[in-house]
């Protein structure tokens, strides 16, 4: 199929994610993917500052993934998970239980990030349910989230950019603290936390758990808040006997410069979502994991189960890519890749700071964002950053980016250089 063709099919079939049927803005087709470059049909490569998303820590069509997964779809591709295992998923369970803060020893592998804040929530639920303690119906989170597009994760995510508008009657009405408002690197006020203590304490017998991403809120505001804030939640959910459940899904696996962004504040929680990197980006799958004390709780309540079972579950490939992925992270000694990829960023994003279009630029780990005073325009943008090639798809007031940890750094450089050129052009 050529190119053209391509884009006529899709033009009258397919819609795209947070997308129009009538009219949407352009798409461009890419035919392959290796290393950091994506390749557009018409032959013109792109290098990559997205990650597809998070996802793809280690680049496209990395050789021990792939190789990984050639072997495995030769033994067996998929097979159900009720009633039946099998050696990818117990060792990837076993390597992220080691992997994962101390105490979170049962996993529940699920099809999607989404999916895995759906677990986690049923879970919080069920767990309070089995203590005795009913009345916690409720979620308690911060604005500036972002954990899902299902209608359990839409309910936690922000009240305003999260769409809750759209289906007030339909979603779980949940409870909203302010966002931290202190940088990363700010100074500590015990005052940031204050508003949260208070809801806690005046409805801590409604709320079965707190869900957070933990120092890095992603798609909710690409916003770095101190560490502090999640310790101190951290005391205040044992406090009220309030499960803490972190939504690691764009943060797990490095990105923020630890392996999982709670060991900024050397916290472990309740529950853990994971997602997105969990297989190098090669394919959906995440992973729930719980402490064995919300694990048995839920077990010896009623009815004896936890109730979900995707019909995905587990998949074997997936499982396989995320064990290749795991084992070439370790091998290839992250923890220097993204201080590598922190410098770079802060070195090639810094002229933005000058530029009277922003209002912020911050970097943390592999992730770089430049905050404008205004919003883009989403029709013309992507064209400006394929123009110059390279591929960035803001949103809002946020031009940011998250490389492959494999980026080097005469790429790096000029994935920093297109973006603050093309924030300079912006009206
Ligand atoms: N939670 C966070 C923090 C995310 O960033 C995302 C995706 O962007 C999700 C949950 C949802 O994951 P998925 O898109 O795989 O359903």
């Amino acid at each position: 199929m050529n190119a053209s063709e391509m884009l006529a099919l899709d033009r009258a079939h397919v819609f795209h994610p947070y997308s129009t049927f009538i009219n949407p803005p352009p798409v461009f087709p890419v035919i392959s993917a290796r290393g950091v470059r994506l390749t557009l049909a018409d032959g013109r490569e792109l290098i990559d500052g997205m990650s597809s998303w998070w996802s793809v820590i280690h680049g496209y069509s990395e050789p021990s993934i792939n190789a990984a997964l050639h072997e495995q779809i030769e033994q067996m591709s998929h097979v159900m998970f009720g009633g039946l295992t099998h050696e990818p998923a117990v060792r990837l369970a076993q390597r992220l239980v080691e992997l994962t803060p101390a105490g979170l020893e049962s996993v529940f592998f699920a099809d999607s990030g989404s999916v895995s804040v759906e677990v986690a929530i049923k879970m919080a639920l069920q767990y309070q349910q089995a203590r005795g303690q009913a009345g916690r119906q409720r979620l308690l989170t911060v604005r500036g989230g972002y954990h899902g597009d299902t209608f359990g994760a839409m309910a936690v995510c922000d009240p305003v950019t999260g769409m809750h508008s759209l289906f007030t009657g339909s979603l779980s009405q949940q409870l909203f603290a302010p966002r931290p408002a202190i940088r990363f690197d700010g100074a500590w006020d015990q005052a940031d936390i204050a508003d949260l203590t208070a809801l806690l304490a005046a409805q801590a017998s409604e709320i079965a758990a707190v869900i957070v991403e933990p120092i890095v809120q992603g798609a909710g505001g690409m916003w770095f808040y101190h560490p502090q804030w999640l310790r101190e939640l951290r005391a205040l959910c044992d406090q009220h006997g309030v499960l803490l459940i972190a939504d690691e899904i764009a943060t797990g696996f490095g990105r923020s410069g630890q392996l999982f962004a709670c060991e900024h504040s050397e916290i472990a929680p309740d529950i853990l979502c994971l997602g997105k990197a969990l297989t190098g980006g090669y394919m959906t799958l995440a992973a729930t994991l719980s402490t064995r004390e919300v694990a048995e709780t839920i077990s010896r309540g009623d009815p004896g189960v936890f109730m979900h079972g995707p019909t995905f579950m587990a998949n074997p490939l997936a499982c396989r890519a995320a064990l290749a992925s795991i084992d070439l992270l370790l091998a290839n000694n992250w923890q220097a890749q993204v201080r590598r990829i922190e410098t770079g960023l802060g070195l090639g994003l810094t002229p933005a700071r000058a530029l009277p279009q922003v209002a912020d630029v911050r970097v943390l780990g592999a992730i770089g964002v430049i905050e404008l005073h205004r919003p883009v325009d989403m029709r013309t943008i992507p064209q400006a950053f394929v123009s110059r090639g390279v591929w960035v798809r803001p949103f809002g007031r946020l031009v940011y980016v998250m490389p492959a940890f494999v980026m080097n750094d005469v790429d790096l450089a000029t994935l920093c250089a297109a973006m603050v050129e093309v924030v300079s052009t912006l009206p």
